[in-house]
């Protein structure tokens, strides 16, 4: 039933087994890295260290980017940067990759799961402002949840497989009830809204370098914030809060073990001189899925208004569960790897008991939305 779409992708990728996303490596990947080897500095010392940030900063437009060994602990240190503290609740959407809700427990906070838009599959600004106006309140500057009596401290929107959310509304709500928002843009690495680049909008913004992201370092995360101070602060957290000085060994803070190795950052600086060329191929891949699925009973998942989205993962949607069911089945038999949406974060044991609002859309992708394969055709 699904085989003419099964056909198409294998003949689009010109091979008898597609998987769901691998990196490509056309530039300078093997010379940097040797570089490392040969000069020693494979750890966490050299040159790659600084320009993958300087490179990354200036992509983005972030005033400073830090470079972390995942995008998990980057979110992680975001959300302890912008003060949040053991029982403070966290806004965030349910549907997401598991690092986000895992970010959030390692702070002791408790996420609350406000539902998705249909447009974006990110954070619903409506949905949002709604949640706010009804149940919580002011003091003290700080925003208050009536129900439970605990500091909303944080929002972490995310901008869903390369999709921008509506980042510009989401801000403008969390400024009016004094929430600090930290973006989620882990899988948006090129992907801008209204020009701007996703994990800038927000105090901070992290990206992730795992192995199936837009570009890698084999693992890896960047912090971005257009804070000079709290970018470094952050990375003075990243590197065990070592107190500058030729010989002494002096902490003035609880650090972390957090920066990228200078191996893995030769890496990513190969890989972000190609960024541009991968996004431009994604993008056609897009367009010709598009084209494609325009004839079938399933639908295809277009960038957004305003948002120009890598493609990370591309988006179809079925017309309910047992047909999404059936295509994963057919397709994953047949050579063509494709995997359904996250389980949403609020069904998982550890965050059943946290605080969910109506998330009908979020159960609506869930039930529906499957991810096909979106490698780089070169
Ligand atoms: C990939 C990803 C992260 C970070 O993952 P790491 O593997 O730790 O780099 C965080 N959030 C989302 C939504 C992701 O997809």
């Amino acid at each position: 039933m699904y085989s003419n779409i099964v056909d198409f992708i294998k003949q689009t990728y010109q091979k008898d087994k597609v998987i769901l996303h691998e990196p490509t490596f056309i530039g300078n990947e093997k010379k940097y890295v040797n570089e490392c080897i040969d000069t020693t500095f494979v750890s966490s010392v050299g040159k790659f260290v600084d320009k993958f940030e300087d490179l990354t900063a200036e992509y983005t437009g972030a005033k400073k980017a830090i470079v972390c060994v995942n995008g998990t602990n980057a979110l992680y240190l975001a959300l302890l940067l912008v003060g949040v503290k053991q029982g403070d609740e966290i806004i965030t959407q349910p549907l997401t990759f598991i690092a986000t809700a895992n970010s959030i427990s390692y702070c002791n906070a408790n996420p609350i799961f406000i539902d998705v838009d249909k447009e974006t599959m990110g954070l619903s600004p409506k949905k949002l402002n709604e949640f706010l106006s009804k149940n919580t309140e002011i003091k003290n500057n700080a925003c208050y949840n009536l129900k439970t009596r605990k500091k909303i401290a944080a929002c972490v929107p995310m901008h869903t497989f390369g999709h921008p959310a509506k980042i510009d509304e989401i801000i403008d709500i969390c400024n009016k009830y004094k929430i600090e928002v930290v973006e989620d843009a882990a899988e948006s690495m090129g992907s801008t809204y209204k020009g701007k680049h996703t994990g800038t909008f927000g105090k901070l913004g992290i990206l992730s370098f795992n192995g199936n992201k837009t570009i890698t370092t084999g693992g890896g995360g960047m912090i971005l914030t257009n804070d000079e101070e709290l970018g470094k602060f952050a990375k003075h957290l990243t590197t065990q809060s070592k107190v500058p000085h030729p010989w002494e060994f002096n902490h003035d803070n609880i650090g972390y073990n957090y920066r990228m190795p200078n191996i893995n950052a030769a890496l990513g600086c190969a890989q972000i001189e190609k960024l541009d060329f991968f996004i431009e191929k994604k993008r056609l891949l897009a367009t010709k899925y598009k084209e494609f699925f325009k004839n079938t009973s399933l639908q295809f998942f277009s960038e957004p208004e305003n948002s120009f989205s890598n493609y990370w993962l591309n988006v179809v949607l079925l017309e309910n569960r047992e047909k999404r069911n059936e295509f994963l089945e057919f397709t994953n038999k047949n050579g063509v790897m494709t995997r359904p949406a996250w389980t949403l974060m609020n069904k998982l044991p550890m965050f059943q008991h946290c605080q969910t609002e109506n998330i009908e859309n979020a159960q609506w992708f869930e039930d529906r939305l499957v991810n096909i394969p979106s490698s780089v055709i070169i």
